[in-house]
């Protein structure tokens, strides 16, 4: 039941990951009429991980739904860092792999930067090699992360204005924080960071028009944080099954969340208090159907940009 006090629009990411998984759907298709060419996607798993496990299908689903072929390389736990930088090379090296993803986290015992470096910028689709890094930061952006670039798409989607405005992005990861601040910047944001060592951090947030958050803490922003009005992104992800803390998240919402409980043991929350960002914000991304939706979507679409950048074609 939504209650009056509810001010916020829910931005919807499932509308938006649709519509990028139709737009590449017909691409590739028109790809493979007019060259006979289907992409393909490498998905590199190690160990197992349920979690991993749960993204890597969800992952080569996605491609299925899409029409780019994916191979899925799933690989014991006990694999050294040498012999995972063989496969590496040997996906760099054959011309009908265009995409090489490797799951994180990757077991302790290997190197993850090591393999994350390893893989051929051209193929690098997920955004994290060092180049790719680099050039984001240097306003050429060629393959981005896949959570940031979906974002953006968000935005845009709802026609949510970046130029001039105040944008906060809470956390600086490499995989979300840093992108998506660097983003914001080349669409003319004026752009603050914050991370675990920032002072007042409701302080700064509150300035905010447009606030990123992805720190991976249980609906620590609430209220306080939230400039009235602003819109708000959380692409926090954690599980919460305890009962008084569903009540205390999710307000007049909580019954349904407790029978999503009953059924599966747990309901996903973000990094936004949502009962009290309802209130606050202007718009806001739900958790779960909101930034997790478009990740996958945009992952689709920098797989065909890779088919196409390596095979020069620009249709
Ligand atoms: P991460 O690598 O753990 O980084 C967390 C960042 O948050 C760090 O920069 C950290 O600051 C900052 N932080 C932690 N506690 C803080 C606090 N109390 N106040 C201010 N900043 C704080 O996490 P991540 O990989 O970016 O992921 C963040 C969240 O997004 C997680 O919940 C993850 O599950 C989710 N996620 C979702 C998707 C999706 O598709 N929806 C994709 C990726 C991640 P320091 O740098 O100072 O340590």
């Amino acid at each position: 039941m939504i209650g009056d006090n509810i001010k916020a629009h829910l931005l919807d990411g499932a509308v938006v990951a649709a519509r990028i998984k139709q737009e590449v759907q017909s691409e590739v298709e028109q790809m493979v009429q007019t060259s006979g060419y289907r992409p393909c996607l490498a998905a590199v798993r190690v160990g197992d991980d349920p979690a991993s496990a749960v993204y890597v299908r969800n992952k080569i689903k996605a491609c299925e739904e899409v029409g780019i072929r994916s191979e899925h390389h799933a690989l014991a736990a006990s694999i050294t860092t040498a012999e995972l930088l063989d496969l590496i090379s040997s996906l760099n090296r054959r011309d009908d792999v265009d995409g090489i993803l490797t799951q994180l986290p990757l077991p302790r015992a290997i190197d993850e930067t090591t393999i994350i470096e390893a893989i051929d910028p051209a193929k690098d689709v997920d955004g994290f090699h060092p180049v790719n890094a680099g050039k984001l930061a240097m306003g050429r952006p060629v393959f981005v992360p896949c959570t940031p670039a979906g974002i953006i798409e968000l935005l845009d989607h709802n026609s949510i204005e970046i130029r001039g405005t105040n944008a906060c992005v809470v956390g600086r990861s490499q995989i979300v924080g840093r992108p998506m601040a660097q983003l914001l910047l080349q669409r003319d944001a004026t752009v603050t960071i914050c991370h675990s060592r920032t002072r007042d951090l409701a302080a700064v947030t509150r300035q905010a028009d447009l606030l990123v958050v992805a720190i991976g803490r249980l609906g620590m922003i609430g209220r306080e944080h939230i400039k009235p009005g602003a819109v708000v992104i959380d692409v926090g992800m954690n599980k919460v099954s305890d009962v008084d803390e569903v009540r205390r998240l999710f307000g007049e919402a909580a019954d349904k969340r407790l029978e999503v409980v009953a059924k599966r043991g747990y309901t996903l929350v973000g990094d936004v208090n949502p009962a009290e960002a309802l209130e606050v914000a202007g718009m806001l991304t739900p958790v779960p159907g909101g930034v997790g939706l478009l990740t996958v979507a945009m992952l689709m679409k920098n797989t065909l940009k890779a088919a196409k950048l390596r095979r020069e074609i620009h249709p």
